[in-house]
């Protein structure tokens, strides 16, 4: 498996410090508003990273954090004449909710930084000690001319950063002993939230905040940090000086950043104004849509979100769904059972699309070519495939396209919802069908509720279900 890693500049064999496992360190949103769509992209890319990785029988440890103390929090905060952790609390939990819309795997750890501030205090406190920070006045400030190699993941020439950022100096930030510093620690302003510490009351900078989650819940040295392509620098550059200072160990062994979800070829911000958010977006289109279409493109290339595109994402994802509900319909009216030699020398020409499938995601995770893969799958299903299949053969070709769709996170089939009477009446089938000593049609009656989210619990009662 090939990863293009940000900081070479070329695609590297992906390596494991532990084989079988995989760490990965995700940067979070700041959570002061609904996420917007561009937010989305760097989400639903690296769940898809983290799905594949799975699928390839690795086991992930995937954190990404939220950062819940912020400049613009406060400002939301004031506006609103509510606490910080009020806004904080009420974006996290709606964002959430779009995560769940879009199908991105909660992280195995979703830390807060106002939660880990101890350990922020203590990094902060090895840097000074070690002389790559220094304390002006309660305010803390990495000492960057010291880290040699600043500037190796951004390709960023130190000199030329000094000479640029000396005019953009600032009233108040003349204590610095020089302009490329950065803040680590600074104090509370009146109505902040804040924390003690021993230089001052007061908050931490926002880059100490994921070297120290990272360094938590992942350890100091990790295979995989990933963000979107404007924290390349100085956020991730940052990161590094921090991690690599303190802990004298290689930060991250690849850096993913993927490209902007651009509208009329700007990128979509805040800021800018020019957004969407995942909500409104959900309130026009199933939100898998949205997740098809920021995979038909390279996660590193540039996406320009316009209503046309999402209309053809919609149409191709309707494709992908008849052709799996139409097999679904061919399952059930085919005769036979079993799969033929013929049927079974055909698996072979089925699995091939998985094969290719997964060589379009070995190379950098070429979701476009994978999603091409899927539909001569489809085309395959819809052209090849007829009632005078088996039943077996009809519901391995169903299972390989649901299947390579799950792992790009594409839901191919929605579970149908069962009423409660449907529920019972299965139930007693399966009943009548273990009194007759049919227990295979009781554990495929079993199977099929437990396809459906619905487990069943025999107990000295009798037969309880409960939905997942
Ligand atoms: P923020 O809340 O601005 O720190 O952004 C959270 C994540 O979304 C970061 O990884 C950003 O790089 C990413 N991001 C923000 N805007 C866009 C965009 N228009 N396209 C792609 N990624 C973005
Ligand atoms: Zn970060």
């Amino acid at each position: 498996m090939k990863i293009y890693n940000t900081q070479s500049k070329r695609k590297e064999e992906f390596v494991p410090l532990q084989p079988g496992k995989v760490s990965m360190y995700v940067c979070g949103p700041t959570v002061y508003n609904f996420i917007h769509i561009g937010n989305a992209r760097p989400m639903i890319v690296f769940d898809t990273v983290r799905r594949y990785m799975e699928h390839k029988g690795y086991e992930v440890n995937f954190v990404s954090n939220f950062t819940d103390v912020d400049d613009k929090i406060i400002a939301k905060a004031i506006e609103e004449g509510v606490s910080a952790q009020e806004i904080s609390e009420r974006y996290i939990a709606e964002c959430k909710k779009d995560m769940a819309g879009m199908n991105v795997k909660p992280a195995t750890t979703h830390p807060l930084a106002t939660q880990e501030i101890g350990g922020m205090i203590e990094m902060i406190a090895t840097l000074i000690e070690k002389g790559y920070a220094y304390d002006v006045d309660g305010t803390v400030y990495f000492r960057t001319r010291k880290f040699d190699e600043y500037g190796k993941l951004s390709h960023k020439n130190l000199d030329d950063l000094r000479g640029g950022n000396r005019s953009l100096l600032v009233t108040g930030e003349d204590q610095k002993e020089d302009p490329l510093d950065f803040v680590l620690w600074k104090p509370k302003k009146e109505g902040e939230p804040s924390w003690p510490s021993p230089w001052s009351d007061g908050r931490p900078g926002w880059h100490i905040e994921c070297s120290v989650m990272a360094k938590k819940y992942l350890g100091e040295e990790i295979d995989i940090h990933a963000g979107g392509e404007d924290l390349i620098f100085p956020h991730h550059e940052n990161e590094i000086a921090q991690s690599e200072c303190c802990n004298g160990k290689t930060f991250a062994k690849y850096w993913m950043h993927n490209a902007f979800l651009n509208i009329d070829n700007r990128k979509m911000s805040k800021s800018l104004g020019n957004f969407f958010t995942v909500r409104e977006i959900s309130e026009k289109y199933d939100l898998q849509v949205l997740r098809f279409f920021m995979l038909s493109a390279h996660y590193r290339s540039p996406l320009n979100f316009s209503a046309e595109l999402m209309e053809s994402s919609k149409n191709a994802l309707e494709r992908i769904r008849n052709a799996v509900s139409n097999l679904s319909y061919l399952e059930q009216a085919a005769d036979r059972q079993e799969m033929s030699g013929t049927e079974e020398a055909q698996m072979d020409e089925v699995r091939a699309f998985g094969v290719k499938f997964d060589e379009a995601m070995d190379d950098d995770f070429n979701t476009a070519d994978a999603i091409a893969a899927v539909f001569e799958l489809v085309k395959y299903a819809n052209s090849s495939v007829t009632a005078a299949n088996s039943k077996a053969f009809i519901e391995a070709v169903r299972g390989e396209i649901t299947g390579l769709c799950d792992i790009l996170g594409i839901i191919a089939q929605e579970k149908e919802e069962l009423l409660d009477e449907e529920i019972e009446k299965l139930i007693e089938e399966r009943q009548a069908a273990r009194k007759a000593k049919d227990f295979a049609r009781a554990d495929a009656i079993r199977g099929e509720l437990l396809e459906k989210g619905i487990t069943l619990l025999d107990t000295r009662e009798g037969v309880k279900w409960k939905r997942a």
